[in-house]
């Protein structure tokens, strides 16, 4: 010791061949590095895991590791050999169910598999036409089916039948060439944006529909996260009754997604769990006016605090509220939020807003609007490919070309029913929902039985039933065969009734009524039947009670998903 002045680092440095040295701070440089990056790996799980722990609470995440455990334990289950050849086995079966439901057979029935080597003449056309009419169907014009078609009038369908014939070749990507159906597109983003009330900044495009309008909202906000504050991996918070086009949006432009419980009575989204989900990757939150399972209006005003305090973009789907919505007040009935600053752009955090001017707009199917508070969230869902051989390419949507004529239709609608002819639409369509809410909440056959989810002020009403020995599914199979068209809803468990148009005709609504009582009051026979005979609670055997009542049940929804991609294949079946 102390038989060197110098001390050991700089020693050993002298001592060791410089080669060396080199190499060796080259190293430490590399831990150092590796150091470095391991940190901002450690601080990158700790910061998931601490915003995971704070969106969920301590006792929410426990319970979503929970269901994530089950889920998989369930999924190995079912590929157990035996289980396996069962499952496929019922699944074969659901499938012949669905095409001798959805295919029709038999003689009488012609299939075209490929083209006519003659053409067909006029009368062959109109024939096979005409009996393709007249396919056996839910019968819509005598109002027994919830949502599907709004309007539906025949003078309607003239107007649009005209329109439709008069622009049928037209494109709006060749604006030049059609220059009608660019100022029809610009008229319809403008009268809807006035009805929405926009500022003056306000700016909007027309889609084919309410999922690419949720699309586009979706595509701007994630675009934007990117463009303003470098998010790569964005995240969005949706009520868990939002539209499934909100999941579609976020597994086509893979943007985490985050479903909030809307808890009874009320059946709005859970303000305090959206706060408590936002992050510094939070790129939108949304809210429905109102949503499709209940027809409940969100929180709008505490949801624009939140995206006004956190500046993050918010977006309102009033697809299927479209112009009954802002018709409410006009047509005497209360406006949502109206105390508190309304639903739409009045909200200062409401950036965008969906509305289906093919739902209670009545255009014909294919049309939307979607809307922006500005022209630069416009933007954010353009595509613009300078650079293609085929010229510089621009369009404003998913779609290319795009069908003028239902621009043409949309347009011909607005301006054939007027602001007049929404407001008696709107009367009639909430006046009938009420008829509905009314008799479930006090016809005295079936408001022991029956249950309305929360405070519906729109067109939508759902139920469930809240006799623990009567499924809610078994009364929407028993509606089926009473030829109604109803629709069931899960998690909760319900049923729910989109009044249009055709169910306000004098009589539709009494006999849905009638036909209620008459089938609550035989599954309460039932019931009673069962209890007598001692056996256990089982469910029906109808299409509702099996989809949702057995399979929906299971933890695992690779069976439901199996079922519907069941039914979709059927769909091509020719
Ligand atoms: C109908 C609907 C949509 C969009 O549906 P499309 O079938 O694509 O028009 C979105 N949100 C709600 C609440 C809806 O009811």
């Amino acid at each position: 010791m102390g038989s060197s002045p110098l001390p050991v680092s700089l020693q050993s440095k002298l001592q060791k061949p410089q080669r060396f040295s080199l190499l060796r701070d080259y190293q430490g440089n590399l831990n150092i590095l590796r150091n470095i990056v391991f940190a901002f790996f450690l601080l990158r799980i700790f910061r998931k895991s601490f915003y995971f722990l704070r969106g969920h609470g301590p006792i929410g995440s426990v319970l979503v590791l929970y269901h994530q455990l089950h889920k998989t334990a369930y999924k190995l289950f079912l590929n157990m050999p035996g289980v396996k050849q069962q499952v496929s086995k019922q699944l074969e079966i659901a499938k012949k169910d669905m095409e001798e439901k959805l295919v029709p057979s038999g003689p009488g029935t012609n299939h075209y598999r490929s083209l006519p080597k003659e053409p067909w003449t006029k009368e062959q056309l109109h024939t096979e036409l005409e009996s393709l009419a007249a396919m056996k169907r839910t019968r819509w014009e005598e109002g027994k089916v919830s949502g599907a078609v709004y309007h539906g009038e025949d003078s309607l369908l003239d107007v649009q039948s005209e329109a439709m014939r008069l622009f049928s070749v037209a494109n709006p990507i060749h604006a030049d060439v059609f220059p009608a159906v660019r100022k029809m597109e610009a008229e319809v983003v403008a009268m809807v944006l006035a009805l929405f009330n926009a500022p003056e900044s306000g700016a909007g495009a027309t889609t084919s529909g309410g999922t690419e309008s949720i699309l586009m909202a979706c595509l701007s906000a994630r675009q934007k996260g990117y463009a303003e504050r470098r998010i790569t991996e964005p995240e969005m918070i949706i009520p868990n009754t939002a539209h499934a086009a909100f999941h579609k949006a976020a597994s086509y432009f893979k943007i985490k997604l985050h479903t909030v419980a809307c808890p009874a009575p009320e059946y709005m989204v859970d303000i305090n769990k959206v706060r408590r989900l936002i992050n510094p990757n939070t790129i939108l939150l949304v809210g429905s006016a109102p949503n499709y399972p209940h027809g409940i209006v969100d929180n709008i005003p505490a949801l624009s605090r939140l995206a006004v305090s956190y500046k993050i973009p918010l977006h309102v789907d009033c697809c299927l509220g479209s112009f009954i919505m802002p018709c409410l007040s006009k047509a005497g009935f209360p406006s949502p939020w109206a105390d508190e600053g309304g639903f739409d752009f009045r909200q200062p955090g409401v950036t965008s807003i969906s509305v289906d001017t093919h739902k209670y707009g009545f255009a014909p199917k294919g049309n939307s609007c979607i809307l922006y508070r500005n022209r630069q969230l416009r933007e954010y869902q353009y595509f613009i490919c300078p650079q293609w051989a085929g010229g510089v390419y621009g369009s404003p949507s998913i779609a290319g070309s795009r069908p003028g004529a239902l621009i043409a239709g949309c347009w011909a609608s607005m301006m054939s029913v007027g602001e007049k002819g929404y407001v008696d639409a709107c009367h009639k369509i909430v006046s009938t929902k009420l008829t509905i809410e009314n008799a479930v909440r006090e016809h005295p056959a079936l408001k022991e039985t029956l249950q309305i989810l929360g405070h519906p002020m729109v067109s939508v009403v759902a139920f469930d039933s809240v006799d623990a020995a009567i499924s809610i599914y078994d009364i929407a199979d028993g509606m089926s065969k009473r030829h109604w068209h109803l629709n069931s809803l899960q998690d909760p468990a319900g049923v729910h009734v989109a009044v249009t148009l055709p169910m306000t005709r004098p009589g539709a609504v009494d006999g849905l009524i009638d036909d209620l009582v008459a089938v609550v009051s035989d599954e309460k026979e039932r019931a009673i039947e069962r209890l007598k005979a001692g056996g256990p609670i089982e469910t029906g055997k109808g299409t509702s009670a099996q989809l949702y009542g057995v399979a929906g049940s299971l933890p695992d929804k690779s069976i439901v998903e199996k079922m519907a991609v069941a039914y979709l294949d059927t769909l091509y079946k020719a």
